[in-house]
């Protein structure tokens, strides 16, 4: 059987290993030093790495104080759903589907709202998400987002939609207050809809319900309403604690950005006799530009040993496109 070539990248030293080979105990010492996102790597690429990952979630705790500034730490929810420590780092750093639904596109950018749990892929998705927000009168009304079905306001009180009161004291809303109404997410308002109508239909035994994630009775979704709204006050906190720390952080990667490039300007340029800014443009090195801008790492010739053959070769091919 053909060994598992392996290797890590830690401290700006590369180890080349048979991963089988190394025990538990080296693997969690690694698994102390990187970042939740190197985590979130580690985590996918073995069972081995899951189950060490599993019996020690400190390591989530420890990767997130690895980041500075230091990644807050998630909610205390009692509530039902995922709020563990694997699923708050796939939720800040695991990247997903931008929420404009015509694009889809995968995107490792950060959430724009943490509480409602959505991201988009570039500035003109922004634009579609943030379609009919009004300023002046702070509110919005589109297919993702709206502060207008807020139970109690009139024109939807004629609608019929009292009923919709259920969910008033619990459902996370946007963390930045664009909007005097908090800002909730329209499938977020259909689902809370659904489980409720759900509940009812199974109390009154009626066979005919809406499908829900978990079945639920009226007392039962009572009780979940009791925690979600114990545990609101704490996921909003923590949803302004992440913008903050966004803030901080994309700050912290522009000013590394900024010395990469200049590592490139002034040391690989001269050396390879090729113009920086024709380097920046190959795809290994623009791709090791965007992984080191999110762990905060910076460049050294070592680095740059391990792309040069592939940077050089783009290079080339690309100046031989460019003079056809
Ligand atoms: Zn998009």
């Amino acid at each position: 059987m053909a060994t598992k070539a392996f290797s890590i990248k830690l401290f700006n030293v590369t180890l080349s290993c048979d991963r089988e080979n190394l025990p538990d105990s080296v693997w969690l010492e690694i698994m102390l030093k990187v970042t939740p996102l190197e985590l979130l790597v580690l985590q996918k690429l073995s069972r081995k790495f899951r189950r060490i990952l599993t019996d020690n979630s400190r390591c989530w705790a420890q990767a997130r104080n690895n980041m500075n500034p230091p990644v807050p730490p998630p909610p205390q929810v009692d509530a039902a759903g995922v709020w563990s420590e694997s699923a708050y780092t796939q939720l800040i750093f695991g990247g997903g589907e931008c929420i404009v639904k015509s694009c889809k596109r995968w995107t490792t950018r950060f959430p724009c709202s943490y509480a409602l749990r959505m991201r988009v892929c570039s500035p003109k998705c922004e634009a579609i998400l943030h379609r009919h927000y009004n300023k002046d009168e702070r509110k919005i009304n589109n297919g993702y987002l709206t502060s207008c079905a807020i139970p109690g306001k009139r024109g939807l009180r004629q609608m019929g939609q009292t009923q919709r009161l259920h969910f008033r004291s619990w459902l996370p809303y946007d963390e930045r207050d664009m909007t005097k109404y908090p800002m909730h997410r329209v499938s977020s308002i259909a689902t809370a809809d659904q489980e409720w109508f759900s509940a009812r239909a199974i109390t009154e035994k009626r066979s005919a319900r809406p499908p829900v994630a978990v079945i639920r009775t009226v007392a039962e979704l009572q009780q979940q309403y009791r925690l979600r709204t114990e545990a609101l006050p704490r996921i909003m906190q923590n949803a302004k604690a992440l913008q903050q720390w966004t803030a901080a952080f994309s700050e912290a990667q522009k000013s590394v950005d900024l010395m990469n490039v200049a590592f490139f300007k002034e040391f690989v340029s001269p050396r390879e006799q090729i113009p920086y800014r024709k380097l920046l443009k190959t795809r290994s090195v623009s791709n090791a530009m965007e992984s080191f801008g999110r762990s905060l790492s910076t460049f050294d010739m070592r680095d740059w040993c391990g792309i040069r053959a592939n940077a050089v070769r783009e290079y080339r091919a690309l100046r031989w496109t460019i003079s056809d």
